[in-house]
């Protein structure tokens, strides 16, 4: 997943970190479409995965999800971005495509190709890329990893994508900083989450992280489906839930749609989110009315 996993516990003894980590290379690779004999890569080779192919059960929930996030964002995060995805090559350094290309692999891109009930099955000609949900939903495995360990107090970081399940010892909160998207001297806020038998997740998706520059214009790799070219709505999005792969791709989607998105979290109090928009060179944040930190007291200079 181009990214280290950082997993802090607190118990009496440490699970055996031998185990998770064999068990976690195992769900990575399963996720990753790039790898040979993949669960992802036999779905976008083959249309489909047969039951009782490996890493089917886990692709299956992982789709699932995906397909959720994809219903619930309008089609701002969908994971049948693959074609468009490719035409960057982000994990070559970048290149900037050309606008035929982008119309034509745009036609591609349609989440409601993917069924996830019966057989896992994927329409003719479309392919999928977990980038934007499977860092989070490795994050999820891991916690269930741990929990049914008897691991109670704990914290799993993915590059960005983070997970916390109870309190800190001494029943203290988490304090969770989210970075700046455009200096680091202070985090853009610090998030106190947490509470005794609950998993939360933050996910923080930003333009800063990967990119290539052409011409002094910076293409990121969080790409819009209408238009297969870098979301412009958004510098830093954060999305708090329940589950960390549920707000991986939700990030990713509201990352696209910038404080438009935010409708979709009304009446909904199991998500929490916030948007930091740019315009001349000035920061904005548009937030969800129970966001754990005010406007107020975020650093947007
Ligand atoms: P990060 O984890 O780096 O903050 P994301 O979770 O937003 O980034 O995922 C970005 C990755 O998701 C991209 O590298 C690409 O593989 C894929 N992707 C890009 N745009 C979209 C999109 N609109 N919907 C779904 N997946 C996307
Ligand atoms: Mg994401």
């Amino acid at each position: 997943m181009s990214t280290d996993v950082n997993v802090t516990v607190y118990a009496r003894r440490a699970p055996s970190w031998d185990e998770l980590h064999a068990a976690a290379a195992v769900w990575v690779r399963h996720l990753d479409h790039r790898q040979d004999g993949s669960a992802a890569a036999i779905l976008n080779e083959t249309g489909e995965l047969p039951p009782g192919a490996a890493g089917e059960p886990l692709l299956r929930a992982v789709l699932a999800d995906a397909v959720r996030a994809a219903a619930r964002t309008g089609g701002a995060y969908d994971p049948t971005i693959l074609p468009v995805v490719r035409l960057w090559d982000f994990d070559a350094g970048g290149r900037l495509p050309a606008a035929e290309e982008l119309a034509a692999a745009v036609t591609l891109v349609d989440y409601t190709a993917i069924r996830v009930t019966g057989a896992l099955a994927l329409a003719p000609g479309r392919q999928v890329d977990l980038g934007g949900v499977g860092k989070g939903a490795v994050v999820d495995l891991i916690a269930g990893h741990l929990a049914e360990r008897g691991v109670e107090r704990f914290l799993v970081e993915a590059g960005g994508d983070l997970l916390v399940a109870g309190l800190k010892p001494g029943e203290r909160r988490w304090r969770i900083a989210v970075q700046h998207p455009r200096g680091d001297a202070l985090p853009l806020a610090v998030l106190e989450i947490g509470a005794a038998g609950e998993r939360r997740a933050v996910v923080t998706s930003g333009d800063y992280e990967r990119y290539l520059v052409v011409d002094g214009v910076r293409y990121h790799h969080i790409l819009d489906p209408a238009t297969g070219r870098p979301a412009r709505a958004s510098v830093s999005v954060t999305v708090i839930a329940a589950r960390a792969a549920e707000a991986d791709a939700l990030a990713t989607g509201l990352f696209v749609a910038g404080p438009a998105g935010l409708r979709w979290f009304d009446g909904d109090p199991g998500v929490q989110a916030l948007v930091v928009t740019e315009s001349g060179g000035a920061l904005r944040a548009h937030a969800t009315g129970d966001f754990p930190v005010a406007a107020g007291d975020l650093h947007l200079d």
